[in-house]
Protein backbone atom coordinates (compact mmCIF):
# COMPACT_ATOMS: atom_id res chain seq x y z
CA UNK A 1 0.00 0.00 0.00
CA UNK A 2 2.69 2.57 0.77
CA UNK A 3 4.57 1.58 -2.73
CA UNK A 4 0.84 2.65 -4.67
CA UNK A 5 0.48 5.22 -2.26
CA UNK A 6 3.95 6.76 -3.09
CA UNK A 7 3.74 5.79 -6.86
CA UNK A 8 0.73 7.88 -7.21
CA UNK A 9 2.39 10.91 -5.94
CA UNK A 10 1.39 11.30 -2.37
CA UNK A 11 3.51 12.03 0.13
CA UNK A 12 3.58 9.54 3.41
CA UNK A 13 3.85 10.69 7.29
CA UNK A 14 4.06 8.87 10.19
CA UNK A 15 2.36 11.99 12.30
CA UNK A 16 -1.20 12.00 11.96
CA UNK A 17 -1.28 15.04 12.58
CA UNK A 18 -0.12 16.56 9.51
CA UNK A 19 -2.07 14.32 7.10
CA UNK A 20 -4.95 15.06 5.12
CA UNK A 21 -6.01 11.17 4.99
CA UNK A 22 -5.08 8.23 7.03
CA UNK A 23 -5.05 4.61 6.96
CA UNK A 24 -5.58 2.20 9.85
CA UNK A 25 -4.03 -1.14 8.99
CA UNK A 26 -5.96 -4.11 11.13
CA UNK A 27 -5.25 -7.12 12.97
CA UNK A 28 -8.79 -8.71 14.19
CA UNK A 29 -7.40 -12.34 16.01
CA UNK A 30 -7.91 -11.94 19.61
CA UNK A 31 -9.75 -9.31 21.35
CA UNK A 32 -6.63 -7.32 22.47
CA UNK A 33 -6.04 -7.09 18.92
CA UNK A 34 -8.97 -5.54 17.86
CA UNK A 35 -9.29 -3.29 20.70
CA UNK A 36 -6.33 -2.06 19.91
CA UNK A 37 -7.88 -1.14 16.03
CA UNK A 38 -10.80 0.21 17.41
CA UNK A 39 -8.87 2.51 19.28
CA UNK A 40 -6.36 3.65 16.85
CA UNK A 41 -10.17 4.13 14.34
CA UNK A 42 -11.33 6.12 17.45
CA UNK A 43 -8.51 8.39 17.67
CA UNK A 44 -8.18 9.61 14.38
CA UNK A 45 -11.67 9.55 13.71
CA UNK A 46 -11.79 12.75 16.95
CA UNK A 47 -8.57 14.37 14.79
CA UNK A 48 -11.04 14.09 11.43
CA UNK A 49 -13.20 16.75 14.05
CA UNK A 50 -10.46 19.09 14.75
CA UNK A 51 -7.39 18.55 12.33
CA UNK A 52 -6.84 18.91 8.45
CA UNK A 53 -7.82 15.06 8.71
CA UNK A 54 -10.57 14.65 6.11
CA UNK A 55 -10.47 10.76 4.73
CA UNK A 56 -10.00 7.57 7.19
CA UNK A 57 -9.12 4.81 5.49
CA UNK A 58 -9.63 1.14 7.72
CA UNK A 59 -7.93 -1.73 6.12
CA UNK A 60 -7.23 -5.48 6.56
CA UNK A 61 -8.37 -8.43 9.24
CA UNK A 62 -10.98 -5.99 10.88
CA UNK A 63 -13.04 -4.95 7.90
CA UNK A 64 -12.37 -8.68 6.65
CA UNK A 65 -14.06 -10.09 9.10
CA UNK A 66 -16.41 -7.85 9.82
CA UNK A 67 -17.85 -6.35 6.69
CA UNK A 68 -20.29 -3.35 6.13
CA UNK A 69 -20.92 -3.45 9.86
CA UNK A 70 -18.03 -1.37 10.84
CA UNK A 71 -19.06 1.48 8.69
CA UNK A 72 -22.55 1.09 10.66
CA UNK A 73 -20.37 0.96 14.05
CA UNK A 74 -18.27 3.85 13.37
CA UNK A 75 -19.81 5.92 10.70
CA UNK A 76 -16.18 8.82 10.73
CA UNK A 77 -14.67 5.74 8.77
CA UNK A 78 -15.07 6.80 5.13
CA UNK A 79 -13.75 3.27 2.92
CA UNK A 80 -13.02 0.04 4.41
CA UNK A 81 -10.81 -2.44 2.34
CA UNK A 82 -11.19 -6.33 3.12
CA UNK A 83 -7.91 -8.18 2.99
CA UNK A 84 -7.99 -8.89 -1.22
CA UNK A 85 -8.35 -5.10 -1.86
CA UNK A 86 -5.45 -3.66 -0.38
CA UNK A 87 -4.49 -3.09 -4.31
CA UNK A 88 -7.64 -0.39 -4.41
CA UNK A 89 -5.41 1.62 -1.67
CA UNK A 90 -5.09 4.74 -3.63
CA UNK A 91 -8.98 4.67 -5.47
CA UNK A 92 -9.99 4.33 -1.61
CA UNK A 93 -8.21 7.58 -0.15
CA UNK A 94 -8.80 9.71 -3.35
CA UNK A 95 -12.41 8.80 -4.14
CA UNK A 96 -14.87 11.26 -2.50
CA UNK A 97 -17.25 8.39 -2.51
CA UNK A 98 -18.54 7.84 1.48
CA UNK A 99 -18.42 4.77 2.80
CA UNK A 100 -16.83 3.10 -0.08
CA UNK A 101 -16.47 -0.80 0.63
CA UNK A 102 -14.42 -3.08 -0.86
CA UNK A 103 -14.35 -6.61 -0.75
CA UNK A 104 -12.36 -8.44 -3.17
CA UNK A 105 -12.02 -12.59 -3.32
CA UNK A 106 -9.97 -13.35 -0.39
CA UNK A 107 -8.88 -16.39 -1.56
CA UNK A 108 -7.31 -15.14 -4.85
CA UNK A 109 -3.66 -15.44 -5.74
CA UNK A 110 -1.52 -13.14 -4.08
CA UNK A 111 -0.93 -9.40 -6.45
CA UNK A 112 3.00 -8.91 -7.34
CA UNK A 113 3.41 -5.48 -6.65
CA UNK A 114 6.20 -3.13 -5.89
CA UNK A 115 7.24 -2.25 -2.29
CA UNK A 116 8.02 0.13 0.08
CA UNK A 117 10.05 -1.27 2.74
CA UNK A 118 8.90 0.15 5.97
CA UNK A 119 11.59 -1.58 8.37
CA UNK A 120 15.28 -1.88 8.92
CA UNK A 121 18.12 -1.08 8.69
CA UNK A 122 19.36 -4.06 7.45
CA UNK A 123 16.38 -6.51 7.20
CA UNK A 124 12.74 -6.75 6.11
CA UNK A 125 10.07 -9.03 6.17
CA UNK A 126 9.36 -11.09 2.76
CA UNK A 127 5.97 -12.83 2.77
CA UNK A 128 5.81 -16.28 1.04
CA UNK A 129 2.48 -17.13 1.39
CA UNK A 130 -1.38 -15.77 2.72
CA UNK A 131 -4.69 -17.87 4.00
CA UNK A 132 -4.37 -21.34 6.51
CA UNK A 133 -5.64 -24.50 5.46
CA UNK A 134 -5.47 -25.98 8.97
CA UNK A 135 -8.53 -25.43 10.99
CA UNK A 136 -7.59 -24.96 14.65
CA UNK A 137 -10.57 -24.89 17.03
CA UNK A 138 -9.75 -21.54 18.67
CA UNK A 139 -8.75 -19.31 15.49
CA UNK A 140 -10.61 -17.24 12.96
CA UNK A 141 -7.37 -16.78 10.85
CA UNK A 142 -8.59 -19.02 7.71
CA UNK A 143 -11.78 -17.28 7.98
CA UNK A 144 -10.60 -13.84 7.51
CA UNK A 145 -7.34 -14.52 5.47
CA UNK A 146 -8.41 -17.47 3.31
CA UNK A 147 -7.02 -20.64 1.65
CA UNK A 148 -3.10 -21.19 1.68
CA UNK A 149 -1.73 -19.53 -1.71
CA UNK A 150 2.00 -19.62 -2.39
CA UNK A 151 3.68 -16.70 -4.08
CA UNK A 152 5.63 -17.93 -7.03
CA UNK A 153 9.42 -19.09 -6.27
CA UNK A 154 10.32 -17.09 -8.73
CA UNK A 155 8.75 -13.60 -7.25
CA UNK A 156 10.01 -14.53 -3.91
CA UNK A 157 13.45 -14.89 -5.42
CA UNK A 158 12.90 -11.39 -7.71
CA UNK A 159 12.10 -9.45 -4.21
CA UNK A 160 15.09 -11.25 -2.31
CA UNK A 161 17.38 -9.56 -4.97
CA UNK A 162 15.93 -6.43 -5.06
CA UNK A 163 16.00 -6.08 -1.24
CA UNK A 164 19.90 -7.24 -0.96
CA UNK A 165 20.97 -4.69 -3.47
CA UNK A 166 18.68 -2.03 -1.60
CA UNK A 167 20.79 -2.92 1.90
CA UNK A 168 18.79 -5.82 3.24
CA UNK A 169 21.50 -8.41 5.49
CA UNK A 170 18.31 -10.32 6.69
CA UNK A 171 14.82 -11.54 5.26
CA UNK A 172 12.71 -12.61 7.69
CA UNK A 173 9.89 -14.76 5.55
CA UNK A 174 6.61 -15.14 7.42
CA UNK A 175 3.31 -16.64 6.30
CA UNK A 176 0.88 -17.95 8.61
CA UNK A 177 2.62 -21.27 7.86
CA UNK A 178 5.85 -21.29 6.17
CA UNK A 179 5.95 -25.28 6.30
CA UNK A 180 3.16 -25.81 3.59
CA UNK A 181 5.02 -22.80 1.36
CA UNK A 182 4.62 -24.63 -1.96
CA UNK A 183 2.20 -27.26 -1.69
CA UNK A 184 -0.74 -25.36 -3.35
CA UNK A 185 1.30 -24.79 -6.40
CA UNK A 186 1.70 -28.70 -7.26
CA UNK A 187 5.18 -28.30 -9.18
CA UNK A 188 7.38 -30.05 -6.60
CA UNK A 189 8.03 -26.32 -4.88
CA UNK A 190 9.05 -26.82 -1.11
CA UNK A 191 10.66 -24.36 1.93
CA UNK A 192 13.70 -26.77 1.47
CA UNK A 193 14.36 -26.05 -2.12
CA UNK A 194 13.29 -21.76 -1.62
CA UNK A 195 15.70 -21.61 1.11
CA UNK A 196 18.56 -23.21 -1.20
CA UNK A 197 17.90 -20.75 -3.50
CA UNK A 198 17.18 -17.57 -1.52
CA UNK A 199 20.88 -18.49 -0.13
CA UNK A 200 22.21 -18.07 -3.36
CA UNK A 201 21.42 -14.21 -2.92
CA UNK A 202 24.14 -12.30 -2.71
CA UNK A 203 24.38 -10.01 0.35
CA UNK A 204 21.63 -11.37 2.28
CA UNK A 205 23.62 -13.43 5.45
CA UNK A 206 20.48 -14.13 7.62
CA UNK A 207 17.71 -15.54 6.44
CA UNK A 208 14.72 -16.10 9.26
CA UNK A 209 11.77 -18.10 9.54
CA UNK A 210 8.26 -17.59 11.01
CA UNK A 211 6.25 -19.67 11.38
CA UNK A 212 6.81 -23.50 11.31
CA UNK A 213 3.96 -25.62 11.65
CA UNK A 214 5.35 -28.23 14.24
CA UNK A 215 3.47 -31.76 11.87
CA UNK A 216 5.07 -30.28 8.74
CA UNK A 217 8.40 -30.25 9.68
CA UNK A 218 10.37 -32.57 7.19
CA UNK A 219 13.35 -34.39 7.44
CA UNK A 220 14.43 -32.24 4.06
CA UNK A 221 13.88 -29.05 5.72
CA UNK A 222 15.77 -29.67 8.90
CA UNK A 223 18.73 -30.92 6.92
CA UNK A 224 18.64 -27.92 4.97
CA UNK A 225 18.64 -25.56 7.87
CA UNK A 226 21.13 -27.73 9.58
CA UNK A 227 23.60 -27.18 6.29
CA UNK A 228 23.08 -23.96 5.24
CA UNK A 229 25.13 -21.15 7.27
CA UNK A 230 22.44 -18.38 5.83
CA UNK A 231 19.35 -19.80 7.43
CA UNK A 232 19.47 -18.62 11.37
CA UNK A 233 19.51 -21.56 13.41
CA UNK A 234 16.19 -19.49 15.78
CA UNK A 235 12.87 -21.59 14.81
CA UNK A 236 9.77 -20.51 15.31
CA UNK A 237 7.11 -23.64 16.19
CA UNK A 238 4.14 -22.70 18.15
CA UNK A 239 3.00 -25.52 20.20
CA UNK A 240 -0.25 -23.56 21.69
CA UNK A 241 -0.11 -26.43 24.35
CA UNK A 242 1.49 -30.02 25.19
CA UNK A 243 -1.63 -31.98 27.18
CA UNK A 244 -2.94 -34.11 24.56
CA UNK A 245 -6.71 -33.86 25.42
CA UNK A 246 -6.24 -29.71 25.33
CA UNK A 247 -4.45 -30.25 21.68
CA UNK A 248 -6.92 -32.80 20.70
CA UNK A 249 -9.80 -29.92 21.92
CA UNK A 250 -7.91 -27.44 19.80
CA UNK A 251 -7.90 -29.89 16.89
CA UNK A 252 -4.27 -30.03 16.42
CA UNK A 253 -2.55 -33.19 15.23
CA UNK A 254 0.01 -33.43 17.72
CA UNK A 255 0.50 -34.84 21.26
CA UNK A 256 2.59 -34.25 23.57
CA UNK A 257 5.04 -37.17 22.79
CA UNK A 258 5.21 -35.87 19.24
CA UNK A 259 6.31 -32.45 20.41
CA UNK A 260 8.93 -33.79 22.96
CA UNK A 261 10.15 -36.08 19.91
CA UNK A 262 10.47 -32.70 17.14
CA UNK A 263 12.23 -30.47 20.02
CA UNK A 264 14.71 -33.69 20.56
CA UNK A 265 15.56 -33.97 16.91
CA UNK A 266 15.56 -30.53 16.10
CA UNK A 267 18.19 -29.69 18.94
CA UNK A 268 20.03 -32.96 18.05
CA UNK A 269 20.37 -32.05 14.14
CA UNK A 270 20.88 -28.12 14.97
CA UNK A 271 22.79 -28.21 17.84
CA UNK A 272 22.83 -24.37 18.92
CA UNK A 273 18.99 -24.07 17.48
CA UNK A 274 17.56 -21.28 19.75
CA UNK A 275 13.75 -22.88 19.66
CA UNK A 276 11.00 -20.38 19.91
CA UNK A 277 6.75 -21.04 20.50
CA UNK A 278 3.69 -19.38 21.17
CA UNK A 279 1.22 -20.88 23.90
CA UNK A 280 -2.28 -20.80 24.80
CA UNK A 281 -3.47 -20.65 28.12
CA UNK A 282 -6.81 -21.24 29.60
CA UNK A 283 -9.03 -23.06 26.84
CA UNK A 284 -12.04 -24.32 27.83
CA UNK A 285 -10.72 -27.79 29.73
CA UNK A 286 -7.46 -26.93 30.86
CA UNK A 287 -7.92 -27.09 34.86
CA UNK A 288 -5.29 -27.54 37.12
CA UNK A 289 -3.38 -30.61 35.89
CA UNK A 290 -3.21 -29.80 32.20
CA UNK A 291 -1.70 -26.41 33.27
CA UNK A 292 0.56 -28.22 35.12
CA UNK A 293 1.73 -30.15 32.82
CA UNK A 294 2.23 -27.06 29.97
CA UNK A 295 4.38 -25.74 33.41
CA UNK A 296 6.32 -29.20 33.68
CA UNK A 297 6.88 -29.06 30.04
CA UNK A 298 9.00 -25.74 30.12
CA UNK A 299 10.70 -26.30 33.54
CA UNK A 300 12.05 -29.48 31.40
CA UNK A 301 12.69 -27.95 27.81
CA UNK A 302 13.62 -24.60 28.74
CA UNK A 303 12.75 -22.84 25.81
CA UNK A 304 14.71 -20.23 25.19
CA UNK A 305 12.09 -18.10 23.64
CA UNK A 306 8.27 -18.65 23.90
CA UNK A 307 5.59 -15.77 23.58
CA UNK A 308 1.88 -16.75 25.48
CA UNK A 309 -1.30 -15.51 25.54
CA UNK A 310 -4.99 -16.19 27.61
CA UNK A 311 -7.50 -17.82 25.74
CA UNK A 312 -10.15 -15.19 24.14
CA UNK A 313 -13.07 -16.78 22.81
CA UNK A 314 -13.76 -15.73 19.03
CA UNK A 315 -17.21 -15.67 17.25
CA UNK A 316 -17.76 -18.13 14.61
CA UNK A 317 -14.48 -20.70 15.72
CA UNK A 318 -15.80 -24.23 17.71
CA UNK A 319 -13.60 -23.04 21.05
CA UNK A 320 -15.89 -20.22 21.35
CA UNK A 321 -18.78 -22.53 21.70
CA UNK A 322 -16.95 -25.48 24.16
CA UNK A 323 -18.21 -26.11 27.54
CA UNK A 324 -15.54 -26.14 30.75
CA UNK A 325 -14.91 -22.31 30.09
CA UNK A 326 -11.76 -21.47 32.35
CA UNK A 327 -12.70 -18.14 34.07
CA UNK A 328 -11.09 -14.78 32.65
CA UNK A 329 -9.44 -13.85 35.24
CA UNK A 330 -7.91 -16.95 36.23
CA UNK A 331 -6.09 -17.64 32.18
CA UNK A 332 -4.96 -14.02 32.86
CA UNK A 333 -3.05 -15.23 35.85
CA UNK A 334 -1.73 -18.41 34.02
CA UNK A 335 -0.59 -16.11 31.19
CA UNK A 336 1.23 -14.03 34.02
CA UNK A 337 3.03 -17.63 35.64
CA UNK A 338 3.85 -19.16 32.51
CA UNK A 339 5.56 -15.21 31.12
CA UNK A 340 7.31 -15.21 34.50
CA UNK A 341 8.92 -18.78 34.30
CA UNK A 342 9.94 -17.66 30.77
CA UNK A 343 11.39 -14.60 31.72
CA UNK A 344 13.53 -16.54 34.20
CA UNK A 345 14.39 -19.62 31.56
CA UNK A 346 15.23 -16.92 29.29
CA UNK A 347 17.86 -14.88 31.55
CA UNK A 348 19.10 -17.87 32.24
CA UNK A 349 19.90 -18.75 28.76
CA UNK A 350 21.17 -14.99 27.84
CA UNK A 351 23.63 -15.46 30.96
CA UNK A 352 24.74 -18.09 29.46
CA UNK A 353 25.90 -15.99 26.55
CA UNK A 354 28.01 -13.66 28.65
CA UNK A 355 31.13 -14.02 27.45
CA UNK A 356 30.74 -15.28 24.04
CA UNK A 357 31.09 -13.40 20.12
CA UNK A 358 28.01 -12.90 18.33
CA UNK A 359 27.24 -11.58 15.05
CA UNK A 360 24.79 -8.59 16.13
CA UNK A 361 22.69 -6.91 13.14
CA UNK A 362 22.96 -3.04 13.85
CA UNK A 363 20.00 -1.32 13.97
CA UNK A 364 20.79 1.93 15.37
CA UNK A 365 21.18 3.79 18.96
CA UNK A 366 18.97 3.84 22.06
CA UNK A 367 18.43 7.32 23.94
CA UNK A 368 21.88 6.54 25.98
CA UNK A 369 23.92 6.56 22.60
CA UNK A 370 24.67 2.68 22.33
CA UNK A 371 24.12 0.97 19.38
CA UNK A 372 21.13 -1.64 19.89
CA UNK A 373 20.65 -4.54 17.14
CA UNK A 374 19.90 -7.82 17.25
CA UNK A 375 21.70 -11.48 17.26
CA UNK A 376 20.25 -14.77 15.11
CA UNK A 377 18.51 -15.63 18.83
CA UNK A 378 16.45 -12.66 18.80
CA UNK A 379 13.82 -11.84 16.19
CA UNK A 380 12.30 -8.19 15.77
CA UNK A 381 8.98 -6.90 18.20
CA UNK A 382 8.97 -10.62 19.74
CA UNK A 383 12.30 -10.63 21.55
CA UNK A 384 14.38 -8.71 23.07
CA UNK A 385 17.58 -6.76 21.57
CA UNK A 386 21.20 -6.06 22.11
CA UNK A 387 22.84 -3.01 23.55
CA UNK A 388 26.19 -2.26 22.27
CA UNK A 389 29.60 -0.12 22.00
CA UNK A 390 32.42 0.16 19.71
CA UNK A 391 32.47 0.05 15.64
CA UNK A 392 28.85 -0.50 14.30
CA UNK A 393 26.83 0.99 11.94
CA UNK A 394 23.09 0.78 11.33
CA UNK A 395 22.60 -2.11 8.48
CA UNK A 396 25.79 -3.91 9.24
CA UNK A 397 26.13 -6.69 11.13
CA UNK A 398 29.29 -6.62 13.60
CA UNK A 399 30.86 -9.07 15.80
CA UNK A 400 30.01 -8.28 19.35
CA UNK A 401 31.20 -9.91 22.74
CA UNK A 402 28.86 -10.11 25.07
CA UNK A 403 29.62 -8.94 28.86
CA UNK A 404 26.62 -8.19 31.09
CA UNK A 405 22.73 -8.75 30.81
CA UNK A 406 20.26 -5.49 31.55
CA UNK A 407 16.71 -5.59 31.67
CA UNK A 408 16.67 -9.02 29.98
CA UNK A 409 18.67 -7.53 26.99
CA UNK A 410 22.16 -8.34 26.73
CA UNK A 411 25.19 -5.47 26.17
CA UNK A 412 28.87 -5.80 24.81
CA UNK A 413 31.24 -4.63 22.78
CA UNK A 414 32.26 -4.85 19.28
CA UNK A 415 35.55 -6.60 18.69
S1 LIG B 1 -2.14 -23.09 11.92
FE1 LIG B 1 -2.10 -21.02 12.84
S2 LIG B 1 -3.25 -19.69 11.42
FE2 LIG B 1 -3.75 -21.81 10.87
S3 LIG B 1 -5.64 -22.28 11.98
FE3 LIG B 1 -3.93 -22.97 13.29
S4 LIG B 1 -3.42 -21.23 14.64
FE4 LIG B 1 -4.73 -20.43 12.94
Amino acid sequence: MLALITAAGHQITADPAQADAAVVNTCAFIEAAQQEAIDAILELAELKKTGPLKRLVVTGCLPQRYQGDILKEIPEIDAVLGVGSFPDIVAALESGEAHLARFLDKNAPLPELDRLVSTGPGWAYIKIADGCDNRCAYCVIPSIRGRYRSRPKSAILAEAEKLAADGAKELILVAQDVTAYGRDLRDGTTLAGLLRDLAAVDGIQWIRLHYLYPHEITDELIDVIAAEPKVVKYLDVPIQHVNDAILRRMRRPETRASIEALFDKLQRRIPEVVLRTSLIVGLPGEGEAEFAELLDFLRRQRLPRAGVFAFSPQEGTAAAEMPDRCDADEAEARRRTVTELQNAIMDEFDRGRIGGTFPVLCEGRDQDGRWVGRSYADSPDVDEQVLFTGDAEPGRIVPVRMDGLEDGCLTGHTL
